[in-house]
């Protein structure tokens, strides 16, 4: 690590020193013993870090740290998380070194507008991003090869804060960087490492962080840098920029900047792995450097394609990026003969077949220059097939080559501790190593050994917590005089001993985060219903620019203040990752309403069945492949909308709820023990917490696609010394003067 990170920490003890290593590589984040040594320094100081161990670190009273230094209890146990840690790192006896034993580690270069690791690293919106994040994770687990690209937003993602009135107000506070888990990558003088982005005029540079992710290590694009002019700044400042002009500069930054900045840190890989379409032109420069190594374009554009896979998720076509051909040939005109063709050819590239004048289509583009494609549900994928099948003309029943792999998500990070302390009690005296075979479905069907009332216990005691954090949250707006006249929104009136559904996610139109509000009368008679009473806890975010997002959030918060519904609505603010995890393990179902088939897959729904909270769920997106009949409730049919489909799944919502979900929720034995209730919650956990973890996912990616992706390519780069840094071109220098006269 870059040593001015160690002088900044200089005031924690020599023998506890490593807590800096630890807290700058996100492996602390999912294993719960790393965690613990940051919380035992001082319990408040965690809480008040916001479980954030850099800022932690910077923050707490010295006092502490040396008490800890010298506490013989504390060093043992710091000493082991290390010794832990080290071996881990050493990535010896990994999945990967022993499965595929022999073979050349060639790596896999991994490309993603957006991670979701942890919220004090604010460079995500949503599903897409943990999707990422959790990929990172398990390949770092699994011992997979590989290496990350991504942007430093210097605006994070936003934060949200709903006024009296109940509308959205989009709050952007600059991330603070010395309390990311962010490093500067330097060059052979020591300063930033700054990359020109090639063939783009005028230029724009960017400088590298990085971020530890057990293993892999991520690397961060910037452009917020002196020698940019304000404009070029601005282009990594927010995630996927409003206006087309800056978008598609994120987009050129993201895919050719980000592959040039693994070049010039001599970062060798074989393939490349796209997470959606807006990293894609990364291939572009792949193309372009194996045509100035002498290669025709068609060559080269077939040498790429059976390197490169892409990973499509959004099902509609609206969603997908396309720019206006002036824009195009503002940026690559320099690019057409770079590649050694023709405008028109270039063009062609990003051609949708169905409205050819309609621009450059970045998915066509990413389905044409990559020869393996996947969607990330079942059903997903026959969206996709529709929705590409142009760009494969043929007769109607051949197959359109783009398969799936479902998402999963990552159980080290979402699995509750206590949760997996519970699990290790009685999964543990059989297989004592479990939780590195978590995705073997055998070893789940030990949860029928916990007896229903330890796990229901322990349910209620998350249940309890996540009630505690929201009232905690509403004291400290309160004393603050922000929003202090809404109490029933923020969840003061909510009640551990009511059925509490939760549903939480982006607020996109299609999610119909509404649609429970259909017949208000009849959900009023749910909510208030005296022997069996139910509440609903929402959170989510609507995208700044997405106005009728923010309306559907505004009537929930008018609900919410509606005494109509005894103040059993109640709606969080600011919704992440955090947030996202005390709801996943409190609540006790989990509510998702999409509409078909417009969830690629979603993953909140798999992180609650970990945890033992059954789905309510639409069939649309994994739910399709995750309903058994047993491990919850399942309503909606999977085809498209028609008309007066709301209040045809607004009624299967309520009669689900009537008659089968609130009943064995307070069916209750003599020991208040909901015992079908607790069956539920057990098949949900077994069923799912395999099949729907990124292990089985990763793995899956792995057996498909990597190795033959990897067979037989040659090393990107000609091999360099690992260590040789990268020294000062003559356009830095250049770059430099440049910016001592922006500055002037
Ligand atoms: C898991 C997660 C998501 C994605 O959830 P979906 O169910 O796919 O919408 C979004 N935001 C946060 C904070 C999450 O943790």
């Amino acid at each position: 690590m870059d040593d001015s990170i160690h002088d900044q920490f200089a005031h924690i003890p020599e023998r506890i020193s490593g807590l800096v290593d630890l807290a700058y590589n996100l492996w602390w984040s999912w294993n719960p013993e790393a965690r613990i040594l940051f919380k035992q320094l001082n319990h408040q100081a965690w809480k008040a870090s916001v479980h954030n161990p850099i800022r932690m670190l910077r923050e707490i009273p010295v006092e502490f740290l040396n008490r800890a230094a010298e506490d013989p209890a504390y060093c043992h146990r710091y000493d082991i998380v290390m010794r832990r840690f080290r071996k881990y790192m050493s990535a010896t006896g990994t999945w990967f070194s022993e499965e595929y034993a022999g073979r050349p580690p060639l790596t896999v270069a991994y490309f993603s507008a957006e991670y979701g690791l942890h919220h004090s690293l604010p460079i995500y919106a949503g599903g897409l991003g943990f999707l990422a994040g959790d990929h990172l994770k398990e390949a770092s687990d699994l011992g997979l090869p590989m290496v990350a690209v991504g942007f430093l937003y210097s605006q994070g993602y936003l934060h949200q804060q709903i006024n009296p009135d109940g509308w959205q107000e989009d709050v952007t506070e600059p991330l603070d960087r010395d309390a990311a888990p962010v490093t500067r990558v330097l060059d052979s003088d020591g300063e930033d490492l700054v990359v020109r982005v090639p063939h783009v005029d005028p230029p724009i540079y960017v400088a590298v962080r990085k971020v530890q992710v057990g293993r892999i290590p991520l690397y961060l694009l910037d452009t917020d840098i002196p020698c940019n002019d304000p404009h070029n700044r601005g282009i990594s400042s927010r995630l996927y920029a409003g206006d087309q002009d800056q978008r598609l500069r994120q987009e050129i930054v993201l895919g050719i900047g980000g592959r040039k900045v693994l070049h010039a840190l001599g970062i060798e890989y074989a393939a490349v792995h796209l997470n959606e379409g807006h990293p894609a032109f990364a291939l572009l420069e792949r193309i372009r450097e194996r045509v100035e190594r002498g290669m025709e374009f068609e060559e080269a554009l077939e040498e790429v394609r059976a390197t490169s896979i892409f990973t499509t998720h959004t099902p509609v076509p609206a969603g997908h990026d396309v720019f206006p051909v002036d824009l195009i040939d503002r940026y690559f005109a320099p690019y057409y003969t770079a590649l050694g063709i023709d405008r028109m050819r270039f063009l062609q590239l990003g051609v949708h077949p169905e409205s050819p004048a309609s621009g450059f289509n970045m998915t066509a583009f990413a389905l044409r220059a990559s020869a393996h494609h996947n969607g990330v549900s079942r059903a997903n994928k026959v969206v996709a097939c529709d929705m590409w099948k142009c760009l494969w003309p043929g007769p109607p029943e051949a197959t359109v080559p783009i398969d799936y792999v479902t998402n999963g998500v990552h159980v080290p990070t979402w699995l509750n501790t206590r949760m997996k302390g519970l699990y290790d009690r009685y999964i543990g005296p059989a297989s004592p190593d479990w939780l590195s075979e978590h995705d073997d479905p055998v070893i789940w069907e030990l949860i029928d050994e916990i007896p229903d009332t330890e796990l229901w216990q322990l349910h209620l005691w998350l249940k309890a917590k996540l009630l505690n954090r929201i009232r905690e949250r509403e004291r400290i707006k309160w004393a603050a005089h922000r929003g202090a006249l809404n109490p029933a929104a923020e969840g003061a009136f909510l009640n551990p001993s009511i059925l509490t559904i939760g549903f939480a996610r982006r607020f996109s139109t299609y999610k119909r985060a509404h649609l429970i509000f259909e017949d208000l009368e009849r959900l009023k008679r749910i909510l208030n219903n005296p022997w069996q009473p139910v509440q609903i806890i929402f959170a989510g975010k609507a995208h700044p620019s997405d106005n009728e997002g923010k309306g559907v959030l505004q009537q929930i918060y008018r609900y919410t203040q509606d005494p109509g519904f005894g103040g059993r609505v109640a709606f969080i603010e600011d919704y992440n990752d955090q947030v996202a995890q005390y709801l996943v393990h409190g609540v006790d179902v989990w509510l998702n309403n999409p509409l078909p088939p417009m969830e690629a897959s979603g993953t909140s729904g798999m992180k609650a069945s970990l945890n033992g909270v059954p789905n309510l769920s639409i069939l649309d997106g994994w739910w399709i492949e995750g309903y058994n009949g047993r491990n919850g409730w399942a309503f909606g049919s999977e085809t498209a909308s028609c008309d007066g489909r709301n209040a045809v799944d607004a009624a299967a919502i309520y009669n689900l709820l009537e008659k089968e979900v609130v009943p064995l929720y307070y069916d209750r034995s003599i020991d208040d023990v909901p015992h079908g209730w607790v069956k539920v919650m057990k098949e949900s956990i077994k069923s799912n917490g395999p099949r729907f973890s990124s292990r089985r996912m990763v793995k899956e990616y792995v057996a498909r696609y990597y190795p033959s992706l990897l067979k037989g390519a040659g090393p990107e780069h000609a091999r360099r010394p690992a260590a040789a840094k990268p020294r000062t071109p003559a356009w830095k220098l250049q770059a430099q003067e440049k910016a001592e006269e922006w500055n002037e």
